[in-house]
C-alpha cells in the first residue's frame, strides 16, 4: 500500500526514520521552555472572541527535542477571551511548556481535547521511549479529557489517565467553552474513535486530513473504508472552512476545505473504488 513512496511516521505512508530513532531510544526528550507567539505562529482569530493558537512541536514548545521536531505535531491552544478559558488539542511532548504558553496567554485551561489516541499526540510509549502526554497534564492540572468513546481504552492503555478525567463523547456532541460552542466530528479511518474539531468555520483535523494527504490507513484499528466515508464528510464542509492539520506535512501550515478539495490526491477518489484503486497505487 504505497508504503514505499514516502516515509511519513503518521502520515498515509509508511514509517518515519523518527520511528527507527525512537526505537533505539535515541530521541532528546527534555522538553524545554515554550517560544513566545510572534514570528512565526499565527494566532487566527475565529470572531472577536474566539481563538486558535498553532504550536508546533519542536519549534513554538519542546524546544531542542529531536523527536518532536522530526514529528512535526501541531498542539493547538483554543482560547475564549470573554471568559478567559482554553482548552489544549493533543497537548503531548513538552507539557510544561505548553502550560507556561497557557500562563503567558492569561488564559485558564479547562480541558484537554484528544483526536485519537497515539502516543505523538495524547503521549505514550513508543519503541522503548516515552512521551510526556495527557497523563502527566491531568497530573498537574485536575481538568477532563474529551475523547471519542471509541478511542477512550487506547488513550487509557496508552497514558494512565483513568476514567475520572476522560469524558467520552460521539459524533455532533458539543463542547462549551464560555460563550463558544465547539463541535466534535467523528472521522474514523485512521483510528476507530479519530475525531476533529469544528472551532466556529474552522476544524482541527488530527490525523484525519493534513495538507496534501491524509492519514495512514494501514495501522492496528485504522479502516480504510471509514476513512473515505471521514474525508467525504470533511470534504462536505463549507469550502472556506479552514484546516488545521495534526501535523506540519504539507507546503503551508494550514489550507482550506475548498483548497485541499482542489489539490490534495486524498479528496480526489469519488468512488470507493477510486479510493481503494488510489490507496493501491504504487
Ligand atoms: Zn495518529
Amino acid at each position: 500500500m504505497r508504503s514505499s513512496v514516502r516515509r511519513r511516521p503518521c502520515g498515509r505512508f509508511g514509517s518515519g526514520p523518527s520511528f527507527a530513532l525512537a526505537a533505539a531510544g535515541l530521541l532528546t526528550l527534555a522538553g524545554l521552555a515554550c517560544r513566545p507567539s510572534q514570528g512565526q505562529t499565527g494566532v487566527h482569530k475565529e470572531n472577536a472572541m474566539l481563538e486558535i493558537h498553532p504550536l508546533l512541536a519542536g519549534r513554538d514548545f519542546a524546544l531542542g527535542n529531536t523527536g518532536a521536531r522530526q514529528m512535526a505535531n501541531f498542539v493547538y491552544l483554543v482560547a475564549e477571551r470573554t471568559s478567559g478559558l482554553c482548552v489544549l488539542v493533543d497537548p503531548a511532548w513538552d507539557i510544561e511548556g505548553l502550560l507556561e504558553r497557557v500562563d503567558m496567554e492569561k488564559l485558564t485551561l479547562v480541558g484537554v481535547v484528544a483526536t485519537h489516541c497515539h502516543w505523538d499526540h495524547v503521549g505514550g510509549r513508543f519503541g522503548g521511549m516515552q512521551v510526556e502526554g495527557v497523563g502527566k497534564l491531568v497530573q498537574l492540572k485536575k481538568v477532563p479529557v474529551w475523547v471519542n468513546a471509541l478511542d477512550a481504552e487506547r488513550v487509557k492503555a496508552n497514558t494512565g489517565v483513568g476514567d475520572e478525567s476522560l469524558r467520552r463523547v460521539k459524533d455532533g456532541d458539543v463542547l462549551e467553552l464560555g460563550g463558544a460552542k465547539l463541535t466534535f466530528v467523528h472521522t474514523p479511518g485512521h483510528t476507530p474513535g479519530s475525531q476533529c474539531l469544528r472551532v466556529g468555520e474552522a476544524v482541527i483535523t488530527g490525523d484525519t486530513l493534513f495538507v496534501g494527504e491524509c492519514g495512514r490507513v494501514d495501522l492496528p484499528g485504522s479502516d480504510p473504508e471509514a476513512m473515505f466515508a471521514s474525508l467525504g464528510k470533511l470534504a462536505a464542509l463549507p469550502e472556506a472552512t479552514v484546516v488545521y492539520p495534526g501535523h506540519h506535512y504539507g507546503k503551508t501550515e494550514r489550507s482550506t476545505i475548498g483548497e485541499q478539495k482542489r489539490t490534495s490526491p486524498a479528496l480526489k477518489p469519488q468512488s470507493l473504488d477510486e479510493w481503494q484503486a488510489w490507496l493501491a497505487a504504487p
